[in-house]
């Protein structure tokens, strides 16, 4: 079968040696004599697994041994309700950033839950076209946690610092650009992230969170939502997204076999640039987003014509470059270009890209 070059949000592509190493194993796991799929997450098999797809997170991300890593389930959404319900009984009070609209929702669920929580820095003005600048000064003394959304999937923006907080515990959802380069997990209290757009199939959530934080959940917060509890039971209090788990060992050690986060950044940092660099040099397509905080994992640009807008996905999508259409909320394109896009899936588009500008003048 020919492959396309999915440039989807997420679920995105997964790297291809890892689906050949997948499909090779689906029917049988080693001398199991089943596959992942069907084993018991109590059997000594998947505690290997699990125990490695952890230990190479942890090598990946070079995560310090004071930080538990939790594999959960309920998507990065579900983390926006268990962030509060984990945390803010430290003082009963916390901080949010809002910078689009996973930011946004994570605030608003804090707020529906009843929680005494304030929107510190916010880039709606500017239509979300770059992060808020943090200082310490705008940061309640008092706050349990400020949370931020380290790189906002539909805007196509990512913090290129990382706010100071102090003694505050820094909270980052960092569904879309976890593992896609080095980053130092010490600086952070809690960092959380869906699966499905840098590291497995849907249906896994990653929290990596500082031992000293766990302990004060809400009493009457439900089980599943208790990081002390998911932590105690190794990620197994009930039965885990064994599948999932599996497949993000294997994207792990894709990522480890090739040198690394380090590689990886030089790699994505590349694919981006060259993408931006050809957005920089012509004007049929407009890249929103202020430079300095553009993603290296989403990139967003219009015609600035909503009919060309509309058909610039379709065709493309006729030569295999899919799902370029922007998030339904902002329009416009969306390059999806995570870790496991490769670098000629770029090219590519880029390539189409200047074909479309020629075919399609503007009036
Ligand atoms: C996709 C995404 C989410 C939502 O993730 P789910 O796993 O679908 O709940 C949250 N935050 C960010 C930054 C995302 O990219």
């Amino acid at each position: 079968m020919n492959r396309v070059y999915n440039f989807s949000a997420g679920p995105s592509m997964l790297p291809l040696p890892v689906l050949e190493k997948a499909a090779a194993e689906l029917t049988g796991y080693g001398d199991s004599g089943m596959s992942v799929m069907e084993m018991s997450h109590r059997s000594p098999v998947f505690d290997a697994i699990i125990k490695n797809a952890q230990a190479k997170l942890r090598e990946l991300m070079d995560i310090p041994a004071n930080y538990k890593v939790l594999f959960l389930q309920g998507g990065a959404s579900t983390q926006f309700s268990a962030v509060p319900l984990n945390l803010i009984g430290r003082t009963g009070k916390a901080d949010y950033a809002v910078s689009g609209q996973f930011s946004s929702k994570a605030f608003k669920e804090a707020q529906k839950m009843g929680y005494d929580v304030k929107c510190i820095a916010s880039s709606k003005d500017t239509n979300f076209d770059r992060v808020p600048r943090i200082t310490r000064d705008m940061i309640s003394p008092d706050a349990s946690y400020l949370h931020i959304c380290f790189n906002n999937t539909i805007y196509g923006t990512k913090y290129d610092y990382i706010p100071d907080t102090g003694d505050i515990p820094l909270v980052a959802d960092m569904s879309s650009c976890i593992i896609s380069e080095p980053v130092d997990v010490s600086k952070f209290g809690v960092i959380y992230a869906g699966a499905q757009k840098n590291m497995a199939p849907a249906g896994l959530t990653v929290v990596i969170v500082r031992d000293d934080l766990l302990g004060y959940c809400d009493p009457k917060a439900p089980t599943m939502l208790d990081w002390k509890v998911m932590a105690e039971n190794d990620s197994m209090y009930n039965t885990p997204p064994c599948y999932p788990i599996y497949i993000a060992g294997l994207v792990y050690e894709w990522i480890l076999g090739m040198g690394g986060l380090e590689a990886m950044k030089e790699c994505n940092v590349k694919k981006a640039s060259i993408l931006y660099d050809y957005l920089d040099s012509q004007s049929y397509y407009t890249a929103p987003v202020q430079k300095s905080s553009r993603s290296i994992m989403n990139v967003t640009f219009v015609t600035g014509d909503a009919d060309l807008d509309a058909k610039f996905p379709k065709e493309a999508a006729k030569v295999g470059l899919v799902n370029l259409k922007g998030h339904r909320s902002v329009g416009g394109m969306r390059a999806s270009i995570y870790n496991a896009m490769p670098i000629e899936g770029v090219q590519a588009l880029i390539e189409f890209m200047q074909d479309f500008a020629k075919a399609n003048p503007k009036a």
